[in-house]
Order: structure tokens, then C-alpha cells, then sequence
């Protein structure tokens, strides 16, 4: 559900973006996720295709660029990426505390990679 409901913003995103530039069909959509969103490019993939049936970006190809997640130590004041780890399946990952690299605290405050973003679209505008 996770990965449905992101996907649904993008392919909102780039119906909107596609229309006020009166394009009529999207190609590609690029996208950069941050890190702590946990969302897996692949379920992300397939639940974009399913959201974008019937629409004008049916068929589009879904770049996805991850983006580190940062942090800020309360302890250390330790400011950078963040050092998650992988060996988690993100379900828990998600909710585990994130510990900084410097220092090892759990005394951390979340600074980037929470989010997703549209970078560029890419698509067909009729010529006349
Ligand atoms: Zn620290």
C-alpha cells in the first residue's frame, strides 16, 4: 500500500505537469526517493504502471534515482548520511531508531531523504 499510494502522487504529479505543458503522452518520469521513505524501487515500478493505466502516462518508463537519507546527531552534532541498515527488511527498518555514524546514538533527527521527488518529465508535445 505503501508503494501504491507514492505511486499514485507521481502519476498525479505528471498528469498535472503533462497538461499545463498541453503534452499528450508521458515517456518517461524521473524520480528521486529519499532513502528513509522506504519504498522498494520494484514494488514502486509495478504499482506506477498499474496507476497510470488510462491515463496520458500509460506505458511511460519510471526512472528512479535513490537519494541518501541524512541525519543529525543531538549527541555529536554529527551532520551527513545517514548509515542504515541493510540487512533489515525495511518494514522494521522503518521504525527502528536511527543510529548515527559517528558516534552510535540513537539520538537522531531525520535531515533529508524522507521524501520523493519528481526531477523531470518527459514527454510528447504535438507540434502544431
Ligand atoms: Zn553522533
Amino acid at each position: 500500500m505503501h508503494e501504491f499510494s507514492a505511486a499514485c502522487s507521481i502519476v498525479d504529479a505528471a498528469v498535472t505537469a503533462a497538461e499545463q505543458h498541453k503534452a499528450t503522452k508521458v515517456t518517461v518520469v524521473n524520480v528521486e526517493i529519499g532513502e528513509f521513505t522506504f519504498l522498494i524501487p520494484e514494488q514502486l515500478v509495478f504499482n506506477f504502471e498499474i496507476a497510470s493505466k488510462k491515463t496520458i502516462v500509460e506505458g511511460a518508463t519510471l526512472n528512479l534515482r535513490i537519494v541518501k537519507g541524512r541525519v543529525e546527531c543531538q549527541k555529536c552534532g554529527f551532520e551527513g548520511e545517514a548509515n542504515i541498515e541493510t540487512e533489515l527488511p525495511s518494514q522494521i527498518a522503518m521504525f527502528a531508531p536511527m543510529q548515527c555514524p559517528e558516534c552510535g546514538s540513537s539520538d537522531t533527527s531525520i535531515t533529508g531523504g524522507k521524501d520523493f521527488v519528481i526531477t523531470n518529465i518527459e514527454a510528447e508535445v504535438p507540434s502544431s
